[in-house]
C-alpha cells in the first residue's frame, strides 16, 4: 500500500467513523427527545394502562303547567353500585354477605328479581311468579332457558342449579337464596369490569353514611347518584303524565315471530338499568325529557391501579314538557266534579242508585289545547308504589283514565251532530218541521217515544235542540241515515281519536256494517243510542268544534318544549287544523241558537249564569236495570261558553248520574274557576290555601315532635314541614316499584278499555228511553 492508498483508506475511515457517531448522535438525540418531550406518553405505552367508561345518567326533564309550576320533577336520589374494575381480588360472595347485612340493618331491600321464594323447612323452593303476568312468565321460560334447563324445570332444579354455577355449595340455605338472587340480578345486568352493578337502589341517607363508613372493607361499593322522578303537584292529571319505571325483560329483549332477537333499547342508547316513560306523556315524551347520559373515564394501568378518573363527557339534562293545563284550574275542576257527584248522591240518587265515577274534560276552544282533564275517582302519583294493590283491586277503577279511555253512549249530546248533518246536507232548513205528539209512528213493529218535555206539535231544529225532541231527530235521522249523519259526526271528532299525545279509546259509531244493524238503529243512533260510544275527550272536542262552527283542532296536553336550564321555548304547539266542516248557510247559527237555549229549560244555576252558555244534555240508559224495564242512567253533558264569543268547551260524563241536566251546576263551577284563573283570582286562592295547609302541618309537626301524650316519634319533623310546599323530605317516594308493577298497571288500563266498560248495545227498541234532558 503506497502512502496515496494510505491517506485514502484513513480518510474512508474518517468518514465511516463521522458517519457513524452522526447514527448514534441521532440516536440519542431521538433518545433525548423520547424521555425528555415526550415522557409521558411513552411510559403509557410501556405501562399499557387501558380506559374504562362508565355512564353518568343525564337528570330526567320536568313536566310543568302551563304557567311554569312544576309537576313532576327530578330529585337526586342514592343507588349501591358494585365496581368490578375497582374490587379488587376481594371475595365476591364474602363481599355480598357484608353489604346484604349492611342494608338489612338499615331496613333496606337490594335487587332480587329472581322468582324464587326462600326454601321451606324441607329445604324445598317454590316459584314466586304471577301466573297471569306474562312478564313473569317470560323472565321464568328465560332464565330456565340460560341456565340450560327443560322448561318443566321446578324451582329446586333452577337453584342447585344457580348454586352449582356460581359454588354456593359452602353457604347455608338462606344464604345460598340470597346469593343466587344477586348472581342472578348480576347476569341480567351483565356485570363486567365494563358494566357496574346497580345492587340497591334509593337508598335512605343513613343507608348511604353507614356504606361510605365501610368504604375502606369494601372496595368497589359505591354509592351513585341518580335523578328520580319524583312529583310537586301528585294529583294533577297522573292518569295522563303517565309513569317511569324500569326497562322491562320483552322490552329490553325482543324476539320477533322469526325467532330474531333484537334490543332496540339498547340500540338507542339504555342500559338495562335504566328508567324511562313507560305510559302517558312520560312515554310520549321519552325522547324530550330523557336527556343524553354524560361519560366518566376510569383510567387503570396494567398493575390494577387506578391513575385517572374523569368526567369526559358532560350530562346533559332532558327538557321541560310544558302542558296546556294550569294545575290550579285543574284541581279546581277536580273538586266540582267531586262536589257535584256528592251533591247528586245527596240530592237525587238515594238508595242504591249511586253516582261514583265520571270524568269532564276541558278544552280551549281556540286552540284545542287541554285545560282540564279530570277524573273520578283518581289517584296520586306519589302514593301509586304504595298503594298499588289498593288502586288496582278498587272497583271504582281510580288508575283508569276514564277521560280519555271511558266509552260512554252519548245520548242526546249527539243530537246537534245530527242537526249539522241535516241543515248542511240540505235535508232541512230553519223552516223545517217534525210533527211531534210523542210517539213514532214511521214503523209498524216499532213506537218510540218522545215525552214532549216543553214542546208538542210543529218542531223545528232549534226548537228540536233546545227541548231535545226524540221524534224530530228519529224522523231527520231515519230520512239522513246514518251514513250522512255519522260523517258528519266524524268530522265534528266523535268515534274518532282526537289526535291526543297520549293513548286514547277510538270509541265507535253506528253503521250500516253493524252485524246487528237494522233500519231502526238509524233511528236510535239519530239520538245517540244504538253501538254509538264515545269518550269524554270526543265530546269535549266535539263541542269545541260545534263552537268553532265547524273547524275541529287537534286537542293536546303539551303546550312547548323548553330547555331546562335556560327555560328557552325549543318549539311550540301550534293549533292544527283536523277536519273542517264549512258549513253551508247558517248551520252552524241554527245549531249553536238551539243550544244557548237548552240552559233556560235546565232547573238550577245553569239558567240564571249572567255569561250565556251552550249545551246539551244526555241521559243515556245503561245496560243494568234496577227494577224491570227500569235502566240505570248516565248523565252526560256538552257545552261552551261564552255561547256568543266561545273560549271552553267541556264534555261530562258520570255514570250512574241520572239525567243529564243534573250536569248542569258542574258545567257552572268549571266557568266559575275558568274566570277566576282568568282574572287571577283562582292562583292567589291556591296559595291562601297552600299557606294555611302548610301552617297547619307545621303545627301539626311542632305538636308532634314536641308532645310526649302520643308517643309516636315523627321522624320527619319541622325542618321538612319548612321545605318547599311540604313535598320535601324523606317521605318523598320515588319511583322504585318492581319492573312488574307498571306492566301490570298497563294491563289494567288497556283490559278495561273498550267492551267491559258501560255498553249499551243491549238496549232494545222497546225500552227506549225516556229523555228528558
Ligand atoms: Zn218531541
Amino acid at each position: 500500500m503506497n502512502q496515496n492508498e494510505r491517506k485514502t483508506v484513513v480518510r474512508r475511515m474518517i468518514l465511516l467513523i463521522a458517519a457513524a457517531c452522526a447514527v448514534m448522535g441521532l440516536f440519542v438525540l431521538r433518545l433525548i427527545f423520547l424521555q425528555l418531550v415526550n415522557g409521558d406518553d411513552f411510559k403509557a405505552q410501556a405501562t399499557n394502562t387501558t380506559d374504562y367508561n362508565f355512564t353518568v345518567t343525564a337528570a330526567r326533564g320536568d313536566i310543568v303547567d302551563s304557567s311554569g309550576r312544576r309537576i313532576a320533577t327530578s330529585t337526586t336520589s342514592y343507588n349501591v353500585v358494585l365496581n368490578k374494575l375497582l374490587m379488587g381480588d376481594r371475595d365476591l360472595d364474602t363481599m355480598l354477605q357484608q353489604i346484604v347485612e349492611l342494608l338489612r340493618e338499615n331496613g333496606e331491600s337490594w335487587n332480587d328479581t329472581l322468582l324464587i321464594g326462600q326454601p321451606d323447612a324441607a329445604g324445598h323452593y317454590e316459584f314466586t311468579d304471577d301466573d297471569t303476568s306474562t312478564s313473569d312468565q317470560k323472565q321464568l321460560a328465560d332464565m330456565k332457558d340460560t341456565l340450560g334447563l327443560q322448561q318443566y324445570a321446578t324451582a329446586d332444579d333452577v337453584m342447585e342449579m344457580l348454586v352449582e354455577k356460581n359454588n354456593l355449595q359452602g353457604f347455608s340455605l338462606e344464604w345460598q337464596r340470597v346469593l343466587a338472587g344477586i348472581h342472578y340480578e348480576m347476569d341480567r345486568q351483565a356485570f363486567s369490569n365494563v358494566n357496574n352493578f346497580v345492587m340497591a337502589e334509593n337508598v335512605s341517607a343513613a343507608t348511604v353514611a353507614t356504606i361510605k363508613e365501610h368504604s375502606l372493607q369494601l372496595p368497589g361499593v359505591e354509592i351513585v347518584e341518580t335523578s328520580a322522578r319524583s312529583y310537586e303537584q301528585s294529583d294533577i292529571i297522573p292518569a295522563v303524565l303517565g309513569r317511569v319505571g324500569k326497562i322491562t325483560a320483552e322490552k329490553w329483549k325482543v324476539t320477533d315471530s322469526d325467532g330474531n332477537v333484537t334490543y332496540p333499547l339498547r340500540d338507542k342508547g339504555y342500559n338495562m338499568n335504566d328508567i324511562l316513560g313507560i305510559s302517558g306523556l312520560e312515554s310520549a315524551y321519552e325522547d324530550e325529557l330523557r336527556g343524553k347520559d354524560g361519560v366518566e373515564t376510569i383510567t387503570r394501568n396494567s398493575d390494577g391501579v387506578i391513575v385517572d378518573t374523569q368526567l369526559t363527557t358532560v350530562p346533559e339534562p332532558g327538557h321541560t314538557v310544558q302542558l296546556t293545563i294550569d294545575s290550579n284550574f285543574q284541581r279546581a275542576v277536580d273538586k266540582a266534579l267531586a262536589e257535584n257527584i256528592d251533591m247528586i248522591n245527596r240530592v237525587y240518587n238515594t238508595g242504591d242508585m249511586k253516582a261514583a265515577a265520571a270524568a269532564a274534560v276541558v278544552i280551549d276552544v281556540k286552540d284545542g289545547g287541554v285545560l282540564a282533564a279530570s277524573n273520578y275517582p283518581s289517584f296520586d302519583q306519589n302514593l301509586y308504589a304504595t298503594n298499588y294493590s289498593e288502586y288496582s283491586s278498587d272497583p271504582g277503577l281510580p288508575l283508569f283514565n276514564r277521560a280519555l279511555q271511558g266509552l260512554y253512549t252519548p245520548g242526546s249530546t249527539f243530537k246537534p251532530a245530527v242537526a249539522v248533518a241535516a241543515l248542511d246536507s240540505g235535508l232541512i232548513n230553519q223552516y223545517s218541521t217534525v210533527f211531534c205528539n210523542g210517539v213514532y209512528n214511521y214503523f209498524k213493529d216499532y213506537h218510540p217515544k218522545c215525552t214532549r218535555h216543553g214542546h208538542s206539535g210543529n218542531i223545528d231544529v232549534v226548537t228540536a235542540i233546545k227541548w231535545s225532541c226524540n221524534i224530530f231527530f228519529y224522523d231527520v235521522g231515519r230520512r239522513l241515515t246514518s251514513d250522512v249523519y255519522d260523517a258528519y259526526a266524524y268530522k265534528l271528532g266523535l268515534g274518532q281519536r282526537t289526535g291526543v299525545e297520549v293513548s286514547e279509546a277510538t270509541g265507535r259509531l253506528t253503521t250500516k256494517n253493524d252485524s246487528n244493524y237494522t233500519a231502526s238503529l238509524d233511528v236510535q243512533a239519530a239520538i245517540g243510542q244504538g253501538n254509538t260510544v264515545v269518550t269524554p275527550i270526543q265530546l269535549a272536542t266535539y263541542a269545541a268544534t260545534l263552537a268553532n262552527n265547524g273547524v275541529r283542532y287537534r286537542t293536546h296536553f303539551v303546550k312547548a318544549i323548553l330547555d331546562t336550564n335556560t327555560g328557552e321555548v325549543l318549539s311550540e304547539t301550534q293549533p292544527e287544523v283536523m277536519d273542517v266542516i264549512e258549513g253551508t248557510g247558517n248551520t252552524f247559527e241554527l245549531v249553536r241558537e238551539g243550544m244557548k237555549q237548552v240552559p233556560s229549560t235546565i232547573s238550577g244555576k245553569i239558567s240564571s249564569y249572567p255569561i250565556a252558555i251552550a249545551c246539551k244534555t244526555g241521559t243515556p240508559q245503561r245496560s243494568e236495570t234496577y227494577a224491570p224495564g227500569k235502566h240505570y242512567l248516565n248523565a252526560m253533558m256538552v257545552a261552551y261558553l261564552p255561547a256568543d264569543d266561545p273560549e271552553i268547551a267541556i264534555g261530562i260524563s258520570i255514570e250512574y248520574g241520572g239525567y243529564g241536566a243534573r250536569a248542569g251546576d258542574l258545567v257552572v263551577d268549571i266557568a266559575n274557576a275558568y274566570f277566576a284563573m282568568k282574572d287571577g283570582t283562582l292562583e292567589k286562592q291556591a296559595e291562601e290555601e297552600a299557606a294555611q295547609s302548610q301552617a297547619d302541618q307545621q303545627a301539626a309537626d311542632t305538636q308532634q315532635s314536641t308532645g310526649t301524650a302520643n308517643g309516636t316519634q315523627t321522624t320527619t319533623g319541622t325542618a321538612n314541614a319548612a321545605g318547599t310546599a311540604g313535598t320535601s323530605g324523606t317521605a318523598q317516594p320515588t319511583q322504585t316499584e318492581p319492573a312488574a308493577q307498571p306492566a301490570a298497571a298497563e294491563t289494567e288500563l288497556s283490559a278495561a278499555e273498550p267492551d267491559t266498560e258501560d255498553n249499551p248495545d243491549a238496549i232494545a227498541p222497546e225500552t227506549v228511553p225516556q229523555e228528558t234532558g
